[in-house]
């Protein structure tokens, strides 16, 4: 089962085309990462996969199903953004129990997904602070664990690295890296980092003015890159 294949994506915003003609294919367990300069339409294409924005044309397909019309909710996706995201008056806990009460999962269900995503990202010291007295590496742990807890089939991460600072930054990284081998999830990640990409994914897709410009894994692109552009992203003289 592929576990994404978006088919000639447009969006607009009016008169402006941010994405043209994405074609892509994310098959079930990949990491994918998306990276591109900024305004080249990263976030929205996350948001058209999310179901936060529609598609102006073209088919988003998740797990076999075009969802096109299915809300985000109900997409089997998990997104974690660069600003967390949190509920100030909420608990570390009632943050990540949040989704699950609202999919009205039993009690019993909602405690032991959290309990087990609490341990996976060792956040048992703060289960019961509120989100303004956790530092900023602490804040992303929890959006990532309010993500676990609703166990999609693909994660979705826009810049979840870019509001900390160096060493957390490496940290955070080898914990989502961890999780994608402990939960064998397919994921989409998108950063301007070109360590986050070249040590993160299996295969990575430039994005350059709402188009895809080049799709390969890291060595590929990094080897043979389609042009000046694509070198200059990977780091690679051309
Ligand atoms: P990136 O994440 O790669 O930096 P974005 O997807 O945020 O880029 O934005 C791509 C382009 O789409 C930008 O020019 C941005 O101004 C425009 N854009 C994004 N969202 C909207 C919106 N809701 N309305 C109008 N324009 C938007
Ligand atoms: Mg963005």
């Amino acid at each position: 089962m592929t576990a994404l294949i978006l088919n000639d994506v447009c969006k607009s915003f009016g008169a402006v085309e941010v994405l043209r003609d994405i074609n892509l294919t994310v098959e079930e367990g990949e990491f994918v990462v998306f990276v591109g300069p900024s305004g080249c339409g990263k976030s929205t294409l996350l948001r058209v996969i999310a179901g936060l924005e529609d598609a102006t044309s073209g088919t988003v397909n998740i797990g076999g199903d075009v969802v096109n019309a299915i809300p985000p909710a109900k997409r089997g996706i998990a997104m974690v953004f660069q600003s967390y995201a949190l509920y100030p008056h909420l608990s570390v806990r009632d943050n990540m129990a949040l989704g699950l009460k609202q999919e009205k999962q039993p009690k019993s269900e909602i405690d032991a997904r959290v309990d087990k995503a609490t341990k996976m990202l060792d956040l048992g010291k703060y289960i019961d602070r509120r989100p303004a007295d956790l530092s900023g590496g602490q804040r992303q742990r929890v959006a990532i664990g309010r993500a676990i807890v609703r166990e999609p089939k693909l994660f979705l991460f826009d810049e979840p690295l870019s509001n900390l600072d160096a060493a957390l930054r490496m940290n955070t990284r080898i914990e989502i890296a961890e999780l994608h081998r402990t939960l064998s999830a397919s994921m989409i990640y998108v950063t301007h980092d070109q360590t986050e990409a070249m040590t993160l994914a299996d295969k990575i897709v430039v994005l350059r003015d709402g188009r895809v410009e080049q799709v390969g894994s890291p060595m590929e692109l990094y080897n043979n890159p389609a042009n000046q552009f694509v070198a200059g992203f990977l780091g690679s003289p051309a």
